[in-house]
């Protein structure tokens, strides 16, 4: 197989592995978001799903390299909602407030009223406060009982709109740890953020996805099963 035959394969993997985790738990497709997570792409698998419209939502770790690639005139022609889903530094939140249209790592109220501050008129600035999940010190977000209290408090900022939770797994977690995690999340997201109003529950990555759908995650995160897997020597 060539690279864009493997890249075609993966999709259809991770659409197909996806929707059958939506489907065991009586949801739907329509329910969940794939989030492609392009951070370490090459600019020429990323531009091949954004040509054939297979990829509608994509996430950025590290802003000075999301503006560079999405600037340019290759990718700017394409506008798929942008992510960012790194560690935000209160000295980058301006240009995120411009480039991107969803911050899924927010864990820190000055940075929200940064951001508050420097979103264009006329635009919404879509935000999910980000749970730590683990006990790990360098990990970012907040426990959960913060992570609320904080999800509450931005419930005020105008056009920063606070719609959800996004949380990264611990590494080596067994599927019921793992399963415990994200339904306790899921449980105060359906309190603090009850169904009707739009809504995300961004958990999952490529290691844990399907777990991560079935426990409720509307926005799966995935990086390397779309971008890496399979994709060394061709
Ligand atoms: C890199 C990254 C991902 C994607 O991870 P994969 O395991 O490659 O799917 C998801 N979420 C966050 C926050 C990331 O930094």
């Amino acid at each position: 197989m060539n690279r864009e035959q493997t890249l075609l394969q993966n999709y259809h993997e991770v659409q197909t592995a996806l929707f059958s985790a939506a489907q065991r738990t009586g949801r739907t497709a329509d329910d969940i978001t794939l989030l492609a997570v392009t951070k370490y792409a090459k600019d020429n698998d990323v531009l091949f799903f954004l040509q054939r419209g297979l990829i509608k939502h994509v996430g950025e770790s590290r802003v000075q390299q999301a503006e560079k690639r999405w600037l340019h005139p290759d990718f700017a022609k394409f506008h798929p909602v942008k992510h960012f889903i790194g560690h935000l530094q209160k000295n980058k939140a301006a240009k995120a407030a411009v480039l991107f249209d969803f911050i899924d790592s927010l864990d820190d109220l000055e940075t929200a009223q940064i951001l508050e501050k420097n979103v264009p008129q006329g635009k919404t600035l879509r935000a999910l406060v980000q749970v730590k999940l683990t006990q790990r010190e360098t990990q970012s977000g907040l426990p959960l009982a913060q992570a609320r209290q904080l999800a509450t408090v931005l419930k005020q900022l105008a056009r920063v709109h606070v719609c959800g939770y996004m949380g990264i797994a611990p590494q080596g977690a067994s599927e019921t740890e793992l399963r415990e995690l994200f339904a306790s999340v899921k449980r105060a997201f359906d309190e603090d953020f009850p169904p009707g109003a739009e809504r995300y529950l961004s958990l999952g990555m490529s290691e844990d996805f399907e777990i991560a759908v079935e426990e409720g995650s509307t926005l799966p995160r995935i990086g390397s099963s779309l971008f890496a897997k399979n994709l060394e020597e061709v």
